[in-house]
């Protein structure tokens, strides 16, 4: 239940206020398929459209609070798939904010595009392309999230990033991967471990092949 999630996240320290605020505004069934309706608010991963996953609330809640969005931020997601995430990340960023999600998947970027009109939300744009480049045209953002798992640490994104901006990004092999907040400084790059997840792989260039 919705309920229970907030009491274990607030208990774990896991969610700040403004997330579980988020949160609750955003309807997490609205972004799911009709057969999984009645799991929106188990703590799983669920299957979306093209063998691709939403991701489990709780690994959701935590990438979030490592990205430390701050409102007015411009964030890049890389990976749409159902647009839950990037729907959370617009509360986030509230009004004077942006945020640009990227999916390489035609029949996702539909399906994010609809989810997100569903739920009235506006400061998000959707973009059919690949997002293992990033998205260059938009530079730099605040902060980056992948939400699938590349191979490497993409040092290329990193350049794509504001000074003090943050990157979370799930790297290592297909099926278990560290998930890393990396920040950029002025003269270092400062790489945090968050631990063990396991993500759907990242595709395109920089991505698996
Ligand atoms: N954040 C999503 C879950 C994403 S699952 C949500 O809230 O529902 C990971 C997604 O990354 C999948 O939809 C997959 O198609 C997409 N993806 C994989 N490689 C990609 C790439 N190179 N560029 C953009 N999207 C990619």
């Amino acid at each position: 239940m919705r309920s229970n999630l907030i009491k274990y996240w607030i208990k774990e320290e896991l969610a700040d206020k403004k997330l579980i605020a988020a949160f609750k505004k955003i309807p997490r069934e609205k972004f799911i398929l009709k057969e999984y309706k009645k799991d929106a608010y188990s703590d799983i991963p669920l299957p979306i459209l093209a063998n691709q996953t939403i991701s489990q609330p709780t690994t959701i809640m935590m990438m979030l609070k490592a990205l430390n969005v701050k409102p007015g931020d411009k964030v890049l997601e890389i990976g749409a798939g159902s647009g839950y995430q990037a729907a959370l990340l617009s509360c986030l960023v509230g009004k004077k904010g942006k945020v640009y999600t990227i999916e390489i998947i035609p029949e996702l970027v539909k399906f994010a595009k609809n989810n997100l009109k569903k739920s009235n939300i506006k400061n998000v744009k959707v973009i059919l392309e690949d997002g293992s480049k990033g998205l260059p045209k938009y530079k730099p953002y605040n902060e980056i999230i992948i939400t699938a798992a590349s191979p490497e640490i993409p040092k290329h994104l990193i350049k794509q990033l504001k000074q003090d901006g943050i990157l979370v990004v799930p790297v290592g092999p297909l099926y278990n991967q560290q998930m890393f907040k990396i920040t950029k400084k002025k003269n270092e790059i400062k790489i945090e471990n968050l631990g063990e997840f396991i993500f759907v792989p990242l595709r395109g260039r920089f991505g698996w092949h």
